[in-house]
């Protein structure tokens, strides 16, 4: 399993980081995990063959994991008709939204709608199971204070397990209390809602080999987390935009 970081920022981009997306790639297919912008460009940048993307997923609906999405899809509909995938988002809002819009820009073209792309809501639990992929979603706090959700997601396939984070609440770390009884390969963890202190503590029980921060912010959160990981029990990856690890 191969995860290439699209995208690293937190909230909002910077000069050499673009907001949240990463692509999961197998030998059965490719998903996107989140869509922060712009998505689409990097994937043509990278010369992808788009046809092996089979599922986007959204963590949550805060404009830095969600600004590419509509430029992903619009384009899947009309241009890159080679394109066929499920899109996951956890609120009928977001959905209803993109509907909307698609239903305007496509307005009298028979480009939409079309058989090619269904959305769907995103509830607790095993939500896809394909392709030799099984994701399941673990709700975070992320938005409690708005009452609204977020998730985290476990990816496996291939024999490995891969758990993403997602935005967690600032105040409780709260990724899934699993993560410190069952091993997993890789875990890609958000490190901007809590000191860099805090995360480091909460990891030391972590059963994951291997711990790639995304979603830093202050940058400084990096040389706290460096400066802990001889004594921590996994190894530590720091990704950059474009970079590709394989688990
Ligand atoms: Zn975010
Ligand atoms: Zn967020």
């Amino acid at each position: 399993m191969k995860i290439i970081f699209l995208g690293t920022s937190h909230g909002v981009q910077a000069a050499d980081r673009y907001c949240q997306s990463m692509l999961i790639e197998t030998e059965q297919g490719s998903y996107i995990i989140d869509a922060g912008a712009p998505v689409m460009d990097c994937l043509i940048r990278l010369s992808y063959d788009l046809k092996k993307i089979k599922g986007v997923f959204i963590s949550h609906l805060h404009s830095d994991h969600t600004d590419g999405l509509l430029g992903l899809i619009s384009l899947a509909n009309w241009y890159y008709k080679e394109m066929k995938f499920d899109v996951f988002m956890p609120e009928q809002g977001g959905i209803d939204g993109v509907g909307a819009y698609l239903s305007a820009v496509f307005k009298n073209s028979p480009n939409y709608p079309n058989d090619r792309i269904h959305m769907h809501l995103v509830e607790e639990g095993v939500i896809y199971e394909n392709n030799g992929m099984k994701i399941t979603a673990f709700p975070t706090g992320h938005m409690e204070h708005y009452q609204r959700p977020a998730y985290g997601y476990l990816l496996e396939a291939e024999g490995k397990r891969l758990y993403i984070s997602g935005d967690l609440n600032g105040a409780r770390i709260d990724y899934p209390e699993f993560l410190n009884e069952e091993p997993v390969d890789g875990f890609v963890v958000e490190c901007a809602h809590f000191p860099a202190e805090a995360l480091v503590e909460k990891l030391r029980s972590c059963k994951a080999k291997f711990v790639m921060p995304v979603h830093v912010w202050t940058l400084d959160k990096y040389d706290t987390i460096k400066s802990h990981a001889e004594e921590l029990p996994f190894g530590l990856a720091y990704p950059k935009d474009g970079d590709c690890f394989e688990i």
